[in-house]
């Protein structure tokens, strides 16, 4: 059968074949793009990781170094100012009265620097000498000071910066700036201060913008802390012990690291930088919290969007190989409707043309192909035969066997002639009742009355009981008509006629007999 454009029916050959490829193509071409898209953003967030870390990298040297250049400036200037100040000292004898002349002199540089809290000059016992406080203490003295006790013990006449103290006269917090005074001979005289107020370098380093968790801090070489922003006051003068931020700053003039903030516990990247010309360092610590909550806020969204696609991706996916599944599964069905309607349509056929008792082929069938047959020998010129069988004196086996046994008897009957009927053109038909017929394509009356005598044994052989027929067994009876090649008029009516006349002179001559028209 071919397939018709309308689509109603279908060869099973070309109907879908179940798609077992193409789902597997589809799911691999889904999985890569899916992991493409994932990969790709993690790439890129790890790219917008990178780059925020080296922008908080650069921002935080760049404060660092702007911070430790400006308190670098302040602290130079104090050293400046000793300086000039202990060249003075250094040739006078220093007593309260020599040192008067200095007093106006000092209240002058106090005032031009905002950050100067105090000058002060001590005696070689830290008794105060000359100072610019408004009031001076009685007794005052400040031998028990660090910075005095180390300049006393030590030869150097380099300033010194020490963590910060409460002031005596003034109870504000400053940093002490100090210097040694060696006498004529050199020997210890006395010690000159600056004090620098704490207040105003917190002021400084609060005009850095530093995030809300961020830190700065000055520090002395040996890691005591001088000033913190947040500000606490605990933390002035703190020495922290195996400060992890130390063994670096020791090891480089600037650098970066990140650590846990000892005294906060906040994670920081820390940008460290030594002043230039004085014994500190600042460091400049922007919380990694903040560094990168940017970051995580872009990602996060960045990542919602990916989720959304991907999950978008998986349920058109899903919707899809759903289709195609329903798809094939509807194909199949069709496919095995497609294939019963054939076989049935073929049974039909089958039962359309066979006889429902004997099996053999029916009238309908035979009168069919006996308009062929005749057809082709008409055309080729080729004889044809027609045998027309009756079985003798069935009314009375029907009465006396009964109608199954009749039914039997027709079944083992056309057995028989079969054997007989077998070359692979012949036909053999139930022609109606008792009544068989056979078409003998290519077959003459010699022939044909062969094929007969044949039938008429294999019946006889069957040896049928039959009490009411002569030879007490079933026979049947055999018209014989041929057509030979050269006639061109025949009918199979007309032959058929031709054989039904010789059946009927075969009953007359007394059955179990084989007569051939017109011989
Ligand atoms: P003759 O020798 O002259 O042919 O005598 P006969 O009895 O065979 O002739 P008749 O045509 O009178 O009888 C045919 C009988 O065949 C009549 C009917 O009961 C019987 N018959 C026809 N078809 C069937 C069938 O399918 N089954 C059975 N059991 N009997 C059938
Ligand atoms: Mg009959
Ligand atoms: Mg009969």
């Amino acid at each position: 059968m071919k397939s018709n454009h309308t689509g109603v029916a279908h060869d099973p050959q070309t109907l879908p074949r179940p798609a077992g490829r193409p789902f597997l193509a589809a799911g691999v071409l889904l999985a890569l793009l899916t992991v493409v898209l994932i990969a790709t953003n993690v790439w890129l967030a790890s790219r917008t990781y990178d780059a925020a870390w080296s922008q908080t990298t650069k921002t935080s040297r760049n404060l660092g170094h702007s911070v430790a250049n400006q308190l670098d400036s302040v602290f130079s200037e104090v050293d400046r100012l000793l300086n000039t100040l202990s060249y003075m000292l250094e040739r006078r004898e220093l007593t309260a009265a020599n040192l008067e002349p200095l007093q106006p002199i000092m209240v002058t540089h106090l005032s031009q620097a905002e950050y100067l809290h105090g000058l002060f000059v001590y005696g070689d016992e830290g008794q105060w000498l000359v100072h610019t406080q408004p009031a001076q203490a009685l007794q005052a003295n400040n031998s028990d000071r660090e910075y005095f006790i180390a300049h006393r013990e030590s030869r150097s006449t380099r300033v010194l910066i020490s963590k910060p103290v409460q002031s005596r006269s003034t109870g504000e917090w400053i940093i002490p700036v100090s210097k040694r005074i060696d006498d004529a001979d050199g020997r210890f005289a006395g010690v000159l201060l600056a004090t620098v107020r704490v207040g105003y370098i917190l002021k400084l380093l609060n005009g850095f913008d530093i995030g809300e968790k961020g830190a700065i801090s000055l520090g002395l070489a040996n890691g005591t802390i001088v000033l913190r922003r947040p500000y606490a006051m605990e933390d002035l003068g703190r020495l922290i012990a195996n400060n992890p931020l130390m063994p670096a700053v020791n090891s480089a003039r600037a650098g970066i690291i990140r650590i846990t903030s000892p005294i906060d516990g906040i994670k920081r990247l820390v940008a460290y930088e030594h002043l230039p010309n004085n014994p500190l360092f600042v460091t400049v610590a922007l919380s990694e919290a903040e560094i990168l909550s940017e970051w995580r806020g872009a990602v996060q969204v960045q990542f919602a969007c990916m989720l959304l696609v991907v999950s978008i991706i998986g349920v058109s996916a899903w919707y899809v190989f759903r289709s195609m599944k329903l798809r094939q599964a509807s194909d199949r069905a069709l496919r095995i409707a497609h294939e019963q309607i054939v076989q049935a349509n073929a049974q039909l056929a089958d039962l359309a043309e066979h006889d429902g008792l004997t099996g053999i082929l029916n009238r309908r069938a035979f009168d069919h192909r006996f308009e062929q047959i005749l057809g082709q020998s008409r055309r080729y010129g080729s004889p044809v035969s027609v045998l027309l069988f009756d079985v003798d004196h069935f009314k009375a086996y029907n009465d006396h066997y009964g109608h199954p046994a009749g039914d039997e008897c027709l079944r083992r009957v056309a057995a028989a002639l079969s054997k007989a009927v077998r070359r692979p053109g012949d036909v053999l038909a139930r022609y109606g009742g008792e009544e068989f017929v056979a078409i003998l394509p290519d077959t003459a009356a010699a022939g044909a009355l062969e094929v007969a005598n044949a039938a008429k044994e294999e019946v006889e052989r069957l040896v049928l009981l039959h009490s009411a027929s002569v030879e007490g067994i079933v026979t049947v009876s055999i018209g014989v008509a041929s057509a030979n090649g050269a006639a061109v008029d025949w009918t199979t009516g007309a032959l058929i006629d031709q054989a039904d006349k010789a059946l009927y002179r075969a009953k007359h001559e007394g059955r179990n007999r084989v007569v051939v028209a017109g011989a």
